[in-house]
């Protein structure tokens, strides 16, 4: 069985990134009133306590959310004496201040002890008529899944299964709305968690060719990671559909040797979300919000981002 646990990584800034973008995606798609479902393939636990143990071991959301908001309550930089006496922060973008005010509807006391995951981001921005199905295939991340979404009493609102994100999501495709957004967002612990994104959204495309898909990926010093966009890239453009890559780099890759002779190894340097369909409003909401990200978030000079659409 798996050992990977979300709730190491939850509120880190691949997180961020990822909902970020899912905000932004789930908001342009809940413009319209036809019921949209949203299928999680890795759901996760739903919910994380930053200020609990397993955030304590990683400190991940330390440079993550934590950060950001940190960041943005500081004073604004002085400026140099020739110039206004102080410089205007650009205003936040949009699509960070959703996300910001999303994370902030889950504590209302201000900070961020409590971190939603993506299966309770998207049902709090659901509506009455949308459906959203969430797969967990770890027994214990499942069970409190289960545990935390039935404490919302969304009946059959919400759906959890204790199955195969891969294997068994494509089944919910197309839904009877024909409006979809799936989300998959593997933990990539095992090497072949790659080849089955491409399959899972090779198969989900010819289900529903319409459907809007984000795969999130770890950028990591591993040719599966760096062919994985390329491929779908390739997959979206033969397919004749839109597509928008993002990447936000916080720091360099590069293993580190101390001076005392030992080697560290980086931690997440950086990650990107690849979406099939995207909402036609998410490349300039981007454009906007990257750059801030970078701003706040970066560790080192190699802190960057990417945005790429076509289709
Ligand atoms: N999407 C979540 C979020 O944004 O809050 C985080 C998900 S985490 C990166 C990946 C999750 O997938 C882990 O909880 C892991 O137990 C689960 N998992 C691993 N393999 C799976 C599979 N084949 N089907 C469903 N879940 C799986």
């Amino acid at each position: 069985m798996f050992s990977y646990r979300h709730a190491f990584h939850a509120g880190n800034h691949a997180d961020v990134l990822k909902h970020t973008v899912l905000i932004a995606t789930i908001d342009h798609l809940l413009e319209k009133d036809a019921p949209l479902t949203v299928v999680d393939t890795h759901a996760g636990a739903g919910l994380y306590r930053l200020d609990g143990d397993y955030a304590d071991t990683s400190g991940e959301a330390a440079q993550g959310i934590l950060r950001l908001l940190a960041e943005l309550k500081k004073p604004p930089a002085p400026a140099s004496a020739k110039k206004t006496p102080v410089e205007e922060p650009a205003p936040l973008a949009d699509a960070l201040a959703r996300y910001l005010e999303v994370i902030a509807d889950f504590n209302p006391n201000g900070g961020a002890k409590v971190y939603p995951g993506s299966p309770f981001i998207v049902q709090h921005l659901l509506r009455d008529q949308d459906k959203l199905k969430l797969f967990e295939l770890h027994p214990t991340d499942s069970r409190t899944l289960s545990a935390n979404i039935a404490q919302l009493e969304a009946g059959r609102k919400i759906a959890v299964l204790l199955e195969d994100g891969f294997g068994s999501a494509t089944k919910f495709l197309p839904p009877p709305s024909r409006r979809a957004l799936v989300l998959c967002d593997p933990s990539y612990e095992v090497k072949s968690d790659y080849a089955r994104v491409l399959d899972f959204a090779a198969e989900s495309l010819k289900r529903f060719a319409t459907g809007t898909y984000a795969v999130w990926y770890p950028i990591i010093p591993r040719p599966e990671a760096h062919d994985l966009p390329r491929r779908l890239k390739t997959m979206a453009t033969k397919a004749g559909k839109s597509w928008l890559h993002a990447t936000l780099t916080v720091k360099s890759s590069k293993i580190v040797t101390d001076p005392t002779g030992e080697t560290r190894r980086p931690g997440l340097p950086a990650s990107g979300m690849f979406l099939i369909n995207p909402p036609h409003t998410l490349k300039a909401k981007l454009a906007a919000a990257l750059p801030q990200l970078v701003t706040h978030l970066a560790q080192d000079r190699n802190a960057t981002f990417s945005l790429d659409a076509g289709g």
